[in-house]
C-alpha cells in the first residue's frame, strides 16, 4: 500500500492511530522499558497495573519514547521576541510546570527538548496536545501573540508564540 492510500483509509476511519508512532499495534498490554508507561485498553497511561497485567505484559517502546529517540516532534512550539530575553526564567518555569500538569494525564504528552536558538526558544514534544496546551498556557500568563499551524493529518503542530515587549 502505497503512502497516500495508507494516509486516505486513516481518514476515512477516523481512528487516532493516524500517527505514524501509534500504528504499531499492540494485542493485550504492554509496558515500555524506558519510561514505565503502561498500555491496556488501547491507551498508555501511568497507571499501576494489577499484577495479573504484569505477568502477561510485552515488552514494547511507547510512541513517546521512540519519538524522543528518534528525535521526531510532533509539536514544536517556537519563543521569540525581546520579553523572552527578560523573562526566560518565568517562561522555562511555567513550560515545565504546564508539562508536568498534561503529562500527568496524557503519558505520551511530553517535552523532548528545549532549544536555544538565534534568540528564540524552541520546545519539541512528543505529542500536538502538549504543543497547543504549552501555547495557551503562555498566552493566558504573558499575553503575546500565538500562530497555529497544524500538519495535513493533525499528528503535526508547529505554533510561533512571540511578545515584543
Ligand atoms: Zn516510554
Amino acid at each position: 500500500m502505497d503512502k497516500y492510500q495508507d494516509s486516505q483509509k486513516n481518514k476515512l476511519f477516523k481512528a487516532p492511530t493516524h500517527d505514524p508512532y501509534c500504528l504499531q499495534k499492540v494485542e493485550g498490554s504492554a509496558l515500555c522499558p524506558q519510561c514505565g508507561a503502561v498500555y491496556q485498553a488501547g491507551n498508555w497511561t501511568w497507571h499501576t497495573p494489577e499484577s495479573s497485567v504484569i505477568a502477561d505484559a510485552k515488552t514494547v517502546t511507547c510512541p513517546a519514547c521512540r519519538r524522543t529517540a528518534d528525535n521526531i516532534p510532533a509539536g514544536t512550539l517556537t519563543l521569540s521576541g525581546g520579553f523572552l530575553s527578560g523573562h526566560r526564567d518565568e517562561i522555562v518555569h511555567l513550560i515545565e510546570h504546564t508539562e508536568k500538569k498534561e503529562n500527568a494525564e496524557h503519558a505520551l504528552e511530553r517535552i523532548i527538548k528545549l532549544t536555544d536558538s538565534e534568540g528564540s526558544l524552541v520546545v519539541t514534544t512528543t505529542g500536538i496536545h502538549l504543543a497547543n496546551r504549552l501555547a495557551h498556557a503562555l498566552k493566558d500568563a504573558f499575553k503575546g501573540h500565538a500562530d497555529y499551524h497544524y500538519g495535513d493529518n493533525e499528528y503535526r503542530l508547529d505554533v510561533n508564540w512571540s511578545r515584543d515587549d
